[in-house]
């Protein structure tokens, strides 16, 4: 009787190993309804022939043991017997180099016919647990490294995508009469991601090679590799923060009097924002503060707090951190630095601190952070002074606090932030709480994350997923260093650095990766202030011929296209234009480009079915005469992204064009890329829907 695959499991486990052997992995295989070539034990010369006489075809040898991870490479595997005396020597030989190296027997199989060799893999990330991976076989796997990644469990559109994400999928499709069964490849990916979700013990695996034929495939060799059983995630409950981003009542302990002072800097940002709750400096050694009637302890304030900051020195945080429950703030954010980012002694304050606040129930932010900020309720609680803040529905989660205030003094001029969390070392409240809570909030429709790590991989995922379907997240990752690698089994696993994973669970969630500060707050100002393009045809309008080219070019390596006006809006344009301009996209005024002239363009756009975008390219030291009539078209939904070079030039000009809603880029790459990203996940949200 054929082996479950649990008895496998154990039968392995019991004998102590963790590596499956060739046999024992295309059971497990097998057992799942996955087409193996099949891989059948000898033990002696006898058992061989007779093994293949059953075959009825020319067979393959293959040395088993437990000691023999990559067969081929000392010579363990004998291909295209075709006789029973080619079996008889390729089984003498064998057992003659492989005697004494735990030799478990030998593999007899059928000689599958060459078909287009792909590798499956799985592996563990150390933040989100097991990952898919998937790639063409030889040289596409082993030098140029043409491999893709999904977090486990994959959807079927996962599954598909990541067969299109690798760089030589072109030759599945077919070439020289070679093609592949896409759909049947979609499954088996389904399926063995299926087996990774019921088998938890699987820790990592190789199916390397499998034969995709143009009608099905087969699995040539597989290895599995065990681990523990993990545990699944506990599901955490959804976030609602909703009492730290608008608390009725703040207290700053450690709030000060001197200029200079971080207490200082913090309670005057309360102060001179407005916030309207009622703000208690607490300070041992003084009466009043700014302005208001200072408290000794957290405990002689007469009315009820909803949020502590905490400014006092690492030391004293636990002391005051029970101080705060015993007097039921139920938000407590420790903005003082000192912590496990110092070592050991800080790490102990942090557990200290944090088994305060489970007992009572509160909630902790921080260590090491800036506080949060929230233009809605007119709330700061920065370390760093920050100048006068308009509303808008931009949330970012920052990892860092001082380069999230640091940001600010130039950026709020051009863009309007909603909420402003920082997480620093993320003690309680992690970035998928904060991601999750800042997502609920019905001013914000766009959020921004800089990150170094994730804490719990898995919901993040989750959480990401859910809210990229309706709110598009950006994120700037850093860190990006191969330092998850160590040695492994698998080849899957060596192949699997951190930093592709974290693309690869991004791409998955709808997830928008940024490339640096500037790109992420181009893609923030782009979508926050305007609409996703429905078509992928752009229409351009320029006054430089040159930059028309760049723009061209630049939407044409992005994946979208030059959108062709019909004839009707042709001859609509020509009247428009003066007689030595050629082209109906891009548009060239040359230096006759005014105002005016582009107001008429774009609405003829805005009429043309075949427009899904504009880019507009502007002159810099004109751009002033621009915003307020291209603020005031009627685009009917459709995106327009302006391109003027030497912008960082005309500032003045740029925040009126930033104000009236148009956002302002200074090549036609980024604005091409912009308009790219954005049409992705405008397709990517309908299909989700
Ligand atoms: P290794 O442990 O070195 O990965 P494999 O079992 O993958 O050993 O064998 C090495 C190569 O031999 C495979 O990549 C494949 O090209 C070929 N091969 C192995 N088994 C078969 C088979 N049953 N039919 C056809 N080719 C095979
Ligand atoms: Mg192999």
């Amino acid at each position: 009787m054929e082996e479950q695959i649990e008895d496998i499991f154990v039968r392995v486990q019991k004998e102590g190993r963790t590596f499956l052997m060739e046999h024992e992995s295309k059971a497990a295989l097998e057992g799942l309804g996955i087409t193996t070539t099949g891989s059948e034990v000898a033990r002696s010369e006898q058992e061989a022939v007779d093994i293949f006489r059953s075959l009825g075809g020319p067979a393959v040898l293959k040395i088993l043991s437990p000691e023999v991870v990559h067969k081929s490479d000392l010579g363990g595997v004998r291909l295209n017997l075709e006789t029973e005396e080619d079996v008889r020597r390729a089984y003498r030989e064998m057992v003659a180099s492989f005697m004494g190296s735990g030799m478990a027997g030998v593999s007899v199989q059928k000689m599958a016919q060459q078909g287009i060799e792909v590798i499956i893999g799985v592996a563990r990330d150390p933040t989100f647990g097991p990952v898919l991976m998937f790639g063409l076989g030889g040289v596409f796997v082993e030098v140029l490294k043409d491999v893709s990644f999904r977090s486990i469990p994959l959807s079927e559109q996962d599954a598909l995508e990541m067969i299109r994400e690798v760089r030589g999928s072109k030759l599945l499709e077919g070439y020289r009469g070679h093609s592949a069964d896409v759909p049947a490849l979609q499954r088996l990916l389904l399926q063995i991601s299926q087996m990774v979700e019921d088998y938890p013990e699987i820790s990592e695996m190789d199916v390397n090679p499998v034969f995709l034929y143009p009608h099905g495939y087969t699995v040539v060799d597989a290895r599995i590799i065990l681990g523990e059983r993990r545990q699944p995630p506990e599901a955490s409950l959804k976030q609602d923060l909703r009492g730290l981003f608008y608390p009725k009542s703040v207290a700053v302990i450690g709030a000060s009097g001197t200029p200079g002072k971080l207490g200082w800097n913090v309670f005057a940002n309360l102060v001179s924002h407005s916030f309207p709750g009622k703000l208690y400096p607490i300070n041992p050694r003084a009466k009043e503060i700014q302005g208001l009637k200072a408290y000794k302890r957290i405990g002689d304030v007469p009315e009820k707090v909803d949020v502590a900051v905490v400014l006092v020195s690492a030391g004293m945080t636990p002391e005051v951190v029970q101080e705060c429950c015993n007097s039921g703030v139920k938000y407590i954010i420790i903005e003082s630095a000192g912590f496990a980012e110092l070592g050991e002694k800080g790490k102990q304050i942090e557990e200290q601190m944090m088994s305060i606040a489970e007992r009572h129930g509160a909630r902790l932010l921080g260590p090491n952070c800036s506080g949060i900020i929230n233009t809605h309720c007119h709330m700061v609680q920065s370390i760093g002074i920050v100048d006068a803040l308009c509303q808008g529905k931009i949330g970012l989660v920052s990892q860092a606090g001082v380069c999230a205030a640091g940001m600010l003094w130039g950026l709020r001029r051009i863009m309007d932030f909603g909420i402003i969390a920082t997480i620093g070392n993320k003690l309680d409240i992690n970035e998928t709480d904060m991601l999750e809570a800042i997502s609920q909030d019905e001013n914000i429709e766009v959020i921004c994350m800089y990150l170094e790590s994730v804490k719990a991989g898995r919901r993040f995922v989750d959480v990401a997923k859910g809210i990229t379907r309706t709110k598009p997240i950006v994120i700037l990752k850093s860190g990006r260093t191969e330092a998850g690698k160590k040695a492994v089994a698998s080849h899957t696993a060596s192949l699997a650095g951190n930093d592709s994973i974290f693309s690869a669970v991004f791409r998955q969630s709808g997830i928008i990766r940024a490339r640096d500060y500037q790109h992420m707050f181009n893609l923030a100002r782009a979508l926050s202030k305007q609409p996703l393009p429905e078509g992928d045809g752009v229409f351009i309008i320029t006054y430089a011929g040159s930059l028309g080219v760049i723009a061209a070019d630049a939407i044409t390596d992005n994946g979208l296209r030059l959108s062709e006006l019909g004839e009707e809006d042709k001859a609509n344009l020509f009247q428009l234009l003066p007689e030595y301009v050629g082209g109906t996209n891009p548009v060239d005024y040359t230096f006759s480009q005014n105002p005016e002239a582009v107001r008429r363009t774009i609405e003829i756009g805005v009429e043309s079915e075949d427009v899904g975008s504009f880019i507009v390219i502007l002159q810099a030291e004109i751009l002033g005469s621009y915003a307020e009539t291209l603020g005031e078209i009627d685009y009917k939904g459709k995106p327009i992204i302006a391109c003027v070079a030497g912008k960082e030039f005309a500032m003045e000009d740029v925040i009126k064009m930033e104000k009236a809603g148009i956002p302002v880029l200074a090549t036609p790459e980024e604005a091409a890329d912009a308009i790219a990203v954005m049409y992705r996940h405008g397709q990517r949200v309908k299909r989700e829907a």
